[in-house]
């Protein structure tokens, strides 16, 4: 059923399910279903309502220190479905490369692999309504050039999914249901309760089995740290790296290329894995935006200026229409560095008195030398295989400050309560449970450990599938 906790007339009592879930988006939502699908009673607790209300939106202010990012409010959505209200469906889940990764340091280790997503992939595709057939290619083995695909979903999942809740009797959606409160059994880090406040100040009780915070990659990681601080620091063990370790996807325009028909067609490209080991680096995506022929002219008009031959040559080839501009755009793997964090802010609070987010967010050497190693690789690959030749922009030719003026980043909020091995790393345990506490988990991409360079949300909902089967598993302890 679903409730609204605005116009809810019997709140006063606490309601009981196995598992609360905290938060309705793209993982909130997948897991509640799930866990209702293996026959849990679970309560859906949702903040905002089933549309876009400036109440709930303000919630998500904020402020960035560091590197320029877009602000915090428009970078989210705070309502039923989350930002798959906005997003723009492009879904690729983690590779191989991206859990071999020891060499980096300890911090870039996973406690589970490849296979954990695996198994999920077949049933994350039915939520998003995907193929999930990837078919990458390796075109070009020596210089670890590989090309790769999206699938697109248009899934909504406030839309899609809003019929289930509906009709569940077993998952109760309440909108309008901010969590204000955390109740822990005495001497315990177990949660016995959660409660909500609505705009209107009605208060509701949920008591639990098990608690699951599915609130964003950047909420996920306010609240916990809020709650930790309102319980007197007995929610989980103080050396936890709480909000650090916090990732995006930079992107960027790189410059122009000429390029051959047969990279047109390549499309989407990357660096295979021995590639990334062997220099060192991350991993990178590269998009190649085909121009129309003005941009080839001009492209040609300047290589004429400084290659006279090749620049006639390559004439030639665009007459022929063999060779044309092209724009190339890149979104790249960050690195998990501890000093990029969400912490609670020290001055503005929301208006149920929990400190907005503070995010500290700067890219690293590494970040770096990922994209710029990575263009050189495809660069010469295109250059001496004779496919075309690239101008890059100048700020990556001289080591330059980024542009404040391009995409920035990907909107993918990652990390913050990542997974590790063990908890001088991590927030989470290879179960999503926050380390040292009984019964309070994490689901969303504030758990990935490393980033990848693909979008976060197939494997978030991969990761949701696998929580669910593993509370209901284990009788939602
Ligand atoms: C413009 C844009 C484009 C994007 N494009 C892509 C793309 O192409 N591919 C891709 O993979 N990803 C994309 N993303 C990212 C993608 O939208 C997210 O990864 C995904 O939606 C995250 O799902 P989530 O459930 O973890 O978190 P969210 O979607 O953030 O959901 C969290 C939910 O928790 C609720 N909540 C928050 N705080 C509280 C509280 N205190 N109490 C109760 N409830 C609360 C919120 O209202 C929200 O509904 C894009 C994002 C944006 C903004």
């Amino acid at each position: 059923m679903i409730f609204n906790l605005d116009v809810l007339t019997d709140a006063s009592a606490p309601r009981r399910y196995d598992v609360c879930v905290i938060g309705g988006g793209a993982a909130g939502i997948t897991l509640a279903k799930k866990l209702a699908d293996l026959g849990k009673t679970v309560a859906l607790c949702e903040g905002g309502s089933d549309g876009y209300e400036g109440d709930s939106q303000d919630i998500y202010a904020g402020d960035v220190v560091g590197d320029p990012y877009y602000d915090l409010d428009a970078a989210r959505l705070r309502f039923f479905g989350g930002s798959t209200n906005h997003w723009a469906g492009k879904c690729r889940s983690f590779e191989e490369a991206d859990f071999d990764r020891a060499h980096l340091g300890p911090e870039f280790e996973w406690p589970i692999g490849k296979s954990a997503f695996d198994a999920y992939l077949e049933e994350a595709g039915e939520v998003l309504n995907i193929r999930t057939s990837f078919n990458d290619e390796v075109v070009d083995e020596e210089f670890g050039i590989k090309r790769f695909v999206f699938r697109h979903s248009s899934v909504n999942f406030g839309e899609k999914f809003r019929d289930f809740f509906e009709g569940s009797d077993k998952a109760d959606l309440y909108l309008n249901a901010n969590l204000t409160a955390l109740t822990l059994q005495e001497g315990t880090r177990r949660i016995t309760s959660a409660g909500f406040t609505g705009y209107g100040d009605t208060q509701m009780e949920i008591a639990a089995d098990s608690v699951v915070f599915a609130m964003g990659g950047i909420e996920n990681s306010r609240q916990l740290l809020y709650f930790h601080r309102q319980l007197g620091d007995q929610l989980y063990d103080a050396a936890l790296p709480v909000g650090q370790y916090w990732m995006e996807h930079p992107h960027f325009n790189l410059g122009e290329a000429l390029v051959s028909r047969r990279v047109q067609e390549l499309g989407l490209i990357s660096l295979t894995g021995p590639i990334q080991k062997k220099l060192g680096i991350l991993a990178c995506g590269f998009r190649v935006d085909i121009q129309g022929g003005t941009a080839t002219r001009r492209l040609v008009k300047n290589l004429l200026c400084v290659a006279p031959n090749l620049g006639t040559h390559i004439a030639n080839l665009a007459e022929k229409n063999l060779v044309c501009g092209v724009r190339l755009k890149a979104a790249w793997e960050q690195a998990p560095a501890a000093s990029n964090a969400v912490k609670l802010h020290g001055s503005k609070v929301d208006r149920f008195g929990v400190p907005l987010s503070e995010l500290h967010w700067a890219k690293t050497d590494l970040d770096r030398l990922t994209m710029a190693k990575s263009t050189w690789q495809f660069a010469q690959y295109c250059m001496q295989r004779g496919y075309g030749r690239f101008k890059m922009q100048d700020w990556i030719m001289t080591g330059g400050d980024y542009p404040s003026n391009d995409e920035l980043a990907g909107f993918h909020h990652m990390g913050g309560t990542r997974m590790a091995k063990t908890a001088a790393l991590g927030v989470v345990d290879a179960d999503c449970k926050v380390f040292g506490t009984e019964n309070l988990y994490m689901a969303g991409s504030s758990v990935f450990t490393t980033a990848g360079h693909n979008n976060p949300t197939l494997p978030i909902v991969q990761l949701a599938l696998r929580l669910g089967d593993h509370l209901a598993g284990q009788g939602a302890q």
